[in-house]
């Protein structure tokens, strides 16, 4: 008879799922890319919040409890919410390190201070942390993903590699095609909101020559935003690129006081209606600059 339990048991387990909580939409659309069915995937924060501030309700608290493993953004975009969040969901399995990725590990970061005393910000003390929108980065990721999910799931590693295998030829693809569209943008200067859009820029070879925000994190003065409008007077920027979920009053302000342009975009899938996947995130991103 115990056998038998043993047995059902083990049954049970062959074929339960994995749930993955992630902290971000993209980490979601990436984790499911490469878990195909084998996974649930649970995301905490939405991609039309500011990721640096999650608000830890109830029902994220309940999501991370659930979780058998944890895939987080790291370089510190998460040290405001995800801690207090952890704490109180008291989730033994995601107490042991092995049970947790975090991806900031797997890349090189850029911006990074060459000192801790924070005079770059409020944020962004341990570099950029918005690595995932240079799609170079991705496959990276994706790579990273693929190693965790099979150690942790041996009997599905085989599915996991070949779903790597497609989502990275796909994704070469689209590569091609993005480096094609934005050939003509290479050298252009653009201002943003906050510097979220860093390594999107490196990739295609814009600048950023001022951000509304006088330090990453901190908000908008009047003194730092006419000296940013006399710059853009003289410099006369492509864009201004903001972000959906600071206010645009002042960034609207700067537009009508220089006569350059603001654009909204998406910084993470679900952050716009149309950007509702990695690909089409790239995708709205591009379209909306050319
Ligand atoms: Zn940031």
């Amino acid at each position: 008879m115990r056998i038998i339990f043993l047995f059902l048991a083990l049954l049970v387990n062959v074929n339960a799922k994995l749930t993955v909580a992630v902290s971000y939409p993209y980490i979601a659309s990436l984790t499911q890319s490469i878990g195909g069915d084998n996974v649930r995937v649970e995301t905490l924060a939405q991609g039309n919040w500011d990721p640096h501030f999650v608000i830890p309700r109830p029902s994220l608290i309940t999501k991370v409890r659930d979780a058998d493993l944890l895939i987080t953004n790291g370089a510190d975009l998460e040290i405001g919410w995800l801690p207090p969040l952890l704490n109180r969901a008291a989730n033994e399995r995601l107490n042991q390190k092995s049970n947790l990725l975090e991806l900031s590990k797997k890349v090189t970061l850029i911006d990074v201070p060459s000192d801790i005393s924070r005079a770059g910000g409020d944020v962004h003390s341990e570099g950029n942390p918005h690595f995932h929108l240079d799609p170079r980065n991705i496959p990276l990721l994706a790579d990273a993903v693929t190693i965790f999910l099979s150690q942790k799931d041996p009997s599905h590693a085989t599915q996991y590699r070949q779903n790597l295998t497609l989502f990275k030829q796909q994704w070469s693809i689209h590569l091609k095609r993005w480096e094609n569209q934005m050939a003509a943008l290479r050298g252009e200067e653009i201002i943003q909101y906050h510097p979220v859009f860093n390594y999107f820029l490196r990739t295609y070879g814009l600048k950023t020559i001022g951000t509304i925000e006088p330090l990453a994190g901190i908000p908008p003065s009047s003194a730092h935003t006419m000296k940013l409008i006399t710059l853009m007077k003289e410099k006369k920027p492509y864009m201004i690129m903001h972000d959906v979920y600071h206010p645009t009053k002042t960034g609207e302000f700067i537009a009508d006081k220089s006569g350059v342009k603001l654009v909204l975009l998406p910084h993470d899938v679900g952050a716009t209606s149309r950007a509702d996947n990695l690909v089409s995130l790239f995708d709205t991103l591009i379209q909306a600059m050319r």
